[in-house]
């Protein structure tokens, strides 16, 4: 069987090297093994794929919907085929378990197989004209090249979330992935290749010098999207560059997202909410829960169960098969977690568990739990990105409400509640693109993923994800009225 990825770049449906020759080295974040050596695209690889993605396009946009839509089922059933070797590539690169991985797999190949189906659905409309003599019609066209940027925490589904609604609505991509999980995206390219995707329409470009590729996508005028996943300080300097040529963009940033127990609620399934929301990919995911917020009546008893539970969550390598809670990606994101811990404490947090680096190795951090926790402190503030589960108490439903939409950031919250006034009254009230009302997650393809405020805009999957890479065009068809006599 041939691998399922080159550790290069995959430009034009073939497997380069830098322009320049050069190399980086991608590690094993559970232990630092060497994984491999990838190239470290520059400038001119990047003009290379771009030129790709424009040769490919009108042959890619011509073909009908449902052509296309048969090659995305094709790439579909090929990454379910292959699933365990690609969850062990995943694992291997960014670290998070073995299940876990698997999971991201089927739920990134999703999003394939629906705009594969939404891709022959792209209608337009009529519209009754103002005019005897004229019709209106609306058509929807791909918006060309597409430039993808994407984040290591989910190195298949950030990939797939993009790629499957561009293909489908008949743009083609560059991707340039994030540099400490460039492999996913390479072994995606290997099959899309194999599923007959033309060569040029899925272009690859790994690099080590994200800025050096990423403003050469930018600059370029023949790319008329940027598609970015990541941190809203990147994404404001991304769409800051994007302004010169006047690109479409979809911007999925950071988000700070508040977890509210209310005094009504199920107490085993809010712990248990808890528990998947933040512990899950060991809290590096856009949509973890960042804030616990939790009503005096109940907030001891939450507590106690917290801790309980998050006492049997196993951290070890992802490769071994009870683990629950792998390493974080790299040193920098370690010592974020521990700086905005220790401030918190120093402010007055209190530990009820955990705190501190795990004996498994230099990147693993114990699951925490924190109390005590004030609006005022840095790990209410700042995403945190790690297994710290920290925890304020509140009085009124107001009061909780006004708490969480105190954030610059608006991507996904979550509360839990029997009250059904409630469950509106406060469903409509928090500020955030995606709210799961007596549920811990919340992500799949057939509803619309997004944040509001600096936490971007654009959504991604369900109806919605498609005409992010779709143009509205408007033909009025004038001089219909009769010439003459009409027999
Ligand atoms: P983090 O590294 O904290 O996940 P980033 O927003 O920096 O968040 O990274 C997300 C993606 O953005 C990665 O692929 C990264 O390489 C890319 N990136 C970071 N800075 C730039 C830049 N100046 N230009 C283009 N891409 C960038």
């Amino acid at each position: 069987m041939t691998p399922l990825y080159e550790p290069q770049a995959f430009i034009d449906g073939r497997w380069i090297d830098a322009a320049d020759g050069r190399r980086f080295a991608i590690n094993d974040p559970a232990d630092g093994s060497h994984v491999a050596d990838v190239a470290d695209c520059g400038a001119d690889d990047a003009d290379a794929a771009i030129a790709a993605a424009s040769a490919a396009l009108p042959g890619w946009r011509a073909r009908t919907a449902a052509d296309r839509a048969q090659l995305l089922h094709r790439w579909h059933a090929l990454i379910i085929d292959n699933i365990d070797a690609l969850a062990e590539l995943l694992t291997r690169e960014m670290g998070k378990p073995l299940a876990e991985a698997a999971g991201e797999i089927r739920y990134g190949a999703s999003f394939i197989q629906w705009f594969a189906e939404e891709a022959r659905r792209s209608y337009g409309e009529t519209i009754p004209s103002p005019w005897p003599s004229a019709r209106i019609v609306t058509t929807r066209q791909p918006v060309g090249v597409v430039a993808a940027i994407t984040p290591w925490n989910f190195p298949v589904a950030m990939v797939t979330r993009k790629a499957a609604p561009a293909l489908a609505a008949g743009c083609t991509m560059v991707l340039k992935p994030a540099e400490d999980t460039p492999l996913s995206s390479l072994a995606l390219a290997e099959l899309a290749h194999r599923a007959g995707i033309p060569a040029g329409v899925f272009n690859v470009v790994p690099t080590a010098r994200a800025a050096l590729v990423g403003d050469r996508l930018l600059d370029s005028a023949d790319v008329r999207k940027i598609s970015f996943t990541g941190s809203t300080e990147t994404g404001r300097k991304l769409l800051a560059r994007a302004a010169a040529t006047v690109k479409r963009a979809s911007m999925e940033l950071g988000g700070n997202a508040p977890f509210i127990v209310f005094d009504d609620a199920d107490l085993e399934a809010a712990v248990e909410g808890a528990i998947a929301s933040k512990y899950r990919n060991a809290g590096q995911t856009c949509v973890c829960a960042n804030r616990f917020l939790v009503q005096h009546g109940i907030h001891d008893r939450f507590v106690a169960r917290l801790i309980e539970r998050t006492r049997e969550l196993k951290v070890g390598p992802g490769t071994a098969p009870d683990t629950a809670i792998g390493p974080l990606i790299n040193q920098r994101a370690i010592e974020k977690v521990e700086a905005l811990l220790g401030a918190s404490v120093d402010a007055g947090a209190q530990i009820a568990l955990g705190g501190a680096r795990h004996v498994r190795g230099e990147l693993f951090f114990e699951p925490t739990v924190v109390t005590d926790v004030t609006a005022a402190m840095p790990l209410w503030s700042d995403e945190i990105f790690g297994p710290v589960a920290s925890i304020l108490r509140f009085d009124t439903e107001a009061e909780a409400v006004a708490l969480a939409n105190a954030t610059p950031f608006g991507l996904a919250a979550y509360f839990y509640t029997a009250d059904l006034g409630r469950a509106w009254r406060v469903g409509e009230a928090l500020e955030f693109g995606m709210v799961g009302i007596n549920e811990g997650m919340l992500s799949t393809e057939v509803a619309p993923f997004g944040g509001l405020k600096q936490s971007g805009y654009g959504r991604e999957g369900s109806s919605h994800g498609l005409n992010e890479y779709l143009d509205i065009k408007y033909m009025l068809m004038g001089g219909l009225a009769p010439k003459g006599d009409v027999a």
